[in-house]
């Protein structure tokens, strides 16, 4: 009996845990979703993306090897976009 109490009690605990730690991570994506505060000017358009803002960056694949990297770092070649030179030099897979 004692031990049915005991699995009981485990599997309160870790959806607890598992609850709280959802709720956390919800809190934490919500500031995204909401307009940015009145006297921020307006929003950046692409050129102001161009300068690098972390939070919000263009993320390409690499035509080579098929990998997300930021805008920023592209290496055109060919008028596609690869991760690093390396790739540029290299075929399309
Ligand atoms: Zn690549």
């Amino acid at each position: 009996m004692s031990r049915l109490l005991f699995w009981l009690a485990l599997i309160f605990l870790v959806g607890f845990a598992i609850r709280s730690k959802i709720r956390e991570a919800q809190k934490r994506q919500q500031p995204f979703n909401q307009p940015p505060p009145a006297g921020a000017g307006p929003a950046p358009g692409p050129a102001a993306r161009q300068h690098g803002n972390a939070e919000i960056e263009t993320m390409l694949q690499c035509a080579h090897c098929g990998v997300f990297y930021p805008a920023s770092e592209t290496v055109q070649a060919r008028g596609r976009d690869y991760c690093s030179a390396a790739h540029a030099a290299m075929p399309p897979a």
